[in-house]
């Protein structure tokens, strides 16, 4: 522990066994004391000259204030949540936060509470929490893929499609989404069996990966069916894609043990419109499409547009 002589001994043993990186400040907020994980993540990671590293006799918030570039905004909430405590405005603030070095992705949770008694002020507490934070990410992403393919799933398709429904409603920016349903698959599944019938369920999506833009979200809905977001691509757009889509995938046979065969599917596009009120409007739309490229005989692209006038009133007034 650095700090004044009388602030060592036991209480100061205690605080170096700690593995989180601790500091007290006054109640000008002037670090008077840190501990030995704080002094030694101060001089492996502050570009300041060896001696100021540490930070004893700094001021906190203006360390907060002088802070540039990423994490700046954690670190003016961090100033704003110290001097609540330093005020006596707030009993406990914490902050969970971004803390990267060249070499690695980190993640801390900084606390602050208030200290009582002749030597007013408070005592800051930054812990590393990267472990637990990376198994919360995996977690996210498992319960946002599906399993099978590895494509987001229906859940976090909707979630998002439905951001963008909102992004179109708000700023009138083009956007359009397709849906794509396999043709005669419970044939494969009886042909060439279920395995065989995963592995086409992969082939597609691997096959159709490529094609998308960074922006574009391709999901597995659920069974053989799969939806396309185009953000900032209009229906004309979302026609042309389904199409190099659709010629990819029916010249491109599957493989699946010792079996090989031919796979199609139908796809039906339409607009994100801006009187959408949710996700499930335009998945009306383009299901009506695809319904319609089923019926002219599959293995092609429709469009809402492409719909006569009442199937389109129809689906619009559902
Ligand atoms: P259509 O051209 O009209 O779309 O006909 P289809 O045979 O593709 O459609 P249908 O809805 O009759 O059959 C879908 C089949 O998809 C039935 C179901 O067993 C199969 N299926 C759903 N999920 C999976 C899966 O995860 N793996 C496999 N192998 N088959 C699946
Ligand atoms: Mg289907
Ligand atoms: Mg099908």
């Amino acid at each position: 522990m650095t700090g004044s002589p009388e602030a060592r001994g036991f209480a100061g043993a205690v605080l170096d066994a700690l593995t989180s990186h601790i500091c007290v400040l006054d109640s000008s907020g002037t670090i008077t004391l840190v501990n030995e994980a704080w002094r030694r993540f101060a001089l492996e990671n502050s570009p300041a000259p060896a001696p100021a590293r540490t930070g004893v006799g700094s001021h906190y918030l203006e360390i907060c204030r002088t802070a540039t570039g990423p994490g700046s905004e954690e670190a003016a909430a961090f100033a704003a949540g110290v001097r609540d405590v330093l005020e006596g405005r707030s009993e406990l603030f914490r902050l969970e936060y971004p803390c990267h070095s060249p070499t690695e992705n980190r993640w801390f949770v900084g606390r602050v509470t208030p200290l009582r008694g002749d030597q007013h002020g408070a005592v800051v507490s930054h812990q590393n929490v990267t472990d637990r934070k990376l198994v919360e990410f995996e977690l996210a992403k498992l319960a946002a893929t599906d399993p099978l393919t590895g494509l987001p799933n229906r859940r976090f398709f909707l979630d998002i499609a439905n951001r963008e429904v909102d992004r179109v409603r708000r700023f009138s920016v083009p956007a359009s989404v397709a849906m794509i349903d396999i043709d005669h698959f419970k044939d494969i599944n009886d042909t060439y069996g279920h395995a065989a019938g995963d592995e086409a369920l992969r082939h597609l999506a691997t096959s159709f990966k490529s094609a998308l833009r960074e922006v574009d979200v391709l999901a597995r809905l659920g069974g053989e069916e799969f939806a396309l977001l185009l953000p900032g691509t209009n229906e004309n757009g979302a026609q042309s894609l389904a199409e190099k889509m659709r010629a990819v995938l029916s010249s491109t046979p599957v493989s699946a043990g010792k079996s090989t065969f031919r796979l199609t599917a139908s796809f039906g596009a339409t607009d994100l419109l801006s009187d959408d009120l949710d996700i499930a409007a335009a998945l009306g739309r383009a299901d009506a499409a695809l319904y319609a490229a089923k019926r002219s005989g599959r293995d092609c692209v429709k469009t809402f547009s492409d719909l006569d006038g009442p199937t389109q009133s129809v689906t619009r007034s559902n």
